[in-house]
């Protein structure tokens, strides 16, 4: 079972990584914020004012103080994550949020002591905790929520300077507010999802696709054949003398350059292109509804847009070249690496023949 969910871990995440997801629980964590204060005015709005209590003091019981003091919340958090609070391991970050959302959520429960529904603003904070991918701060969320709830009944709830009567449409209210604030923490944790298979699709360095997305590509554009006579054709080109680039110039600049023939492929690939990062300095793009010639002149296109671009080197400007091999995808192949090969052939033949240039 263990295997099943990545456990707990102690990893350190990459600065930018690190960087990005704490972003992502603020942008989140305002998001309640705002939900939180709308459903708080709701509840001004239908409140009538009683001898002990009127509506300025109402306003600064039950809107002031719990969205003041989330801000202030939040406030700490932000100061947390851009300042001092940069360990880069993955379980502090989560039990960052945990706290975070934990006090969130324990302001509102612990200032609307009245209305008996309020509690389940607790259950909210417990449907993120799938996007932490560590049990252990989902047990430890469950922990702080119950702890709460102790708090709230033994202390907050006993010690409340003013209990307003509260009826059946602030129940509805609230019921209706956390149902929302559900559909919310769910539509986030979707996103958070979709941007991370994304990310896996992609390629680090260059953002184009990775290896095996292109293959999935390649098989679906197969299947389309097969089945509807779409056309398609491929290029896969190669940087040439790149050893040399990275000896003489070092890494760095090698994964500039790197860089370069992704913007170039990108360019001309067409709105339809595909363009991927086939391994190191090679590179695949497919052009979907592309015949051969068509293929070959974007292909072209992109060869000499990376041959015209220019970079500084400690010994002056320098210009790199890369070749390309093309070829339609005209009948049916066994598999996608049957008909890769053919793109290949055409790829050495480039090679061979002097490279900088595209061949078919
Ligand atoms: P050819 O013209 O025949 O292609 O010669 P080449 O030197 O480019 O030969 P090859 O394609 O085999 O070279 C691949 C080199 O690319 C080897 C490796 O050092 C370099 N390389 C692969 N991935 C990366 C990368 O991500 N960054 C950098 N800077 N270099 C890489
Ligand atoms: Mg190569
Ligand atoms: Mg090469």
């Amino acid at each position: 079972m263990r295997g099943m969910y990545h456990m707990g871990n102690g990893r350190w995440l990459g600065e930018e990584k690190w960087r990005e997801r704490s972003r992502s629980i603020w942008t989140m964590a305002w998001k309640v914020w705002f939900v939180a204060l709308v459903a708080e005015l709701f509840l001004f709005f239908f409140f009538k004012p009683t001898a002990e209590c009127g509506r300025g003091y109402y306003f600064w019981l039950f809107i002031v103080r719990p969205s003041g003091a989330q801000l202030l919340v939040l406030l700490g958090y932000y100061l947390a994550i851009t300042r001092r609070w940069k360990s880069y391991s993955e379980r502090g970050l989560a039990l960052g949020a945990v706290i975070l959302f934990t006090l969130l959520a324990g302001i509102i429960t612990s200032v609307h002591t009245s209305v008996g529904l309020i509690p389940i603003t607790l259950l909210l904070p417990m449907l993120l905790t799938p996007l932490y991918k560590d049990r252990l701060m989902t047990v430890v969320q469950a922990v702080l929520l119950t702890a709460v709830y102790i708090l709230d009944y033994y202390y907050f709830i006993p010690n409340s300077p003013y209990m307003p009567r509260t009826n059946a449409l602030i129940e509805i209210g609230i019921f209706v507010a956390t149902i929302v604030g559900v559909l919310v923490a769910l539509r986030l944790v979707d996103d958070a999802a979709l941007k991370d298979e994304e990310r896996s699709r992609r390629d680090s360095l260059t953002h184009l696709y990775n290896h095996e997305s292109f293959y999935e590509e390649l098989k679906y554009r197969q299947r389309r054949f097969d089945e509807y006579a779409e056309r398609f054709s491929v290029a896969v080109m190669d940087i040439d003398d790149f050893k040399r680039v990275n000896d003489t110039y070092g890494h760095a600049f090698g994964d500039g350059v790197i860089r370069e023939i992704a913007l170039a492929c990108e360019e001309y690939a067409g709105k339809d292109g595909f363009c991927a990062r086939y391994g190191g300095e090679e590179f695949a793009v497919i052009f979907p509804e592309m015949g051969i010639e068509e293929a070959v002149a974007a292909a072209e296109q992109i060869r000499r847009r990376f041959a015209g671009k220019v970079f500084w080197t400690g010994d002056g400007e320098k210009s790199f070249s890369v070749s390309v091999g093309v070829a339609e995808y005209d009948r049916a192949y066994p598999s996608a690496s049957a008909f890769f090969e053919k793109v290949d052939e055409a790829l050495y033949r480039a090679k061979r023949e002097g490279k900088n240039m595209v061949k078919r």
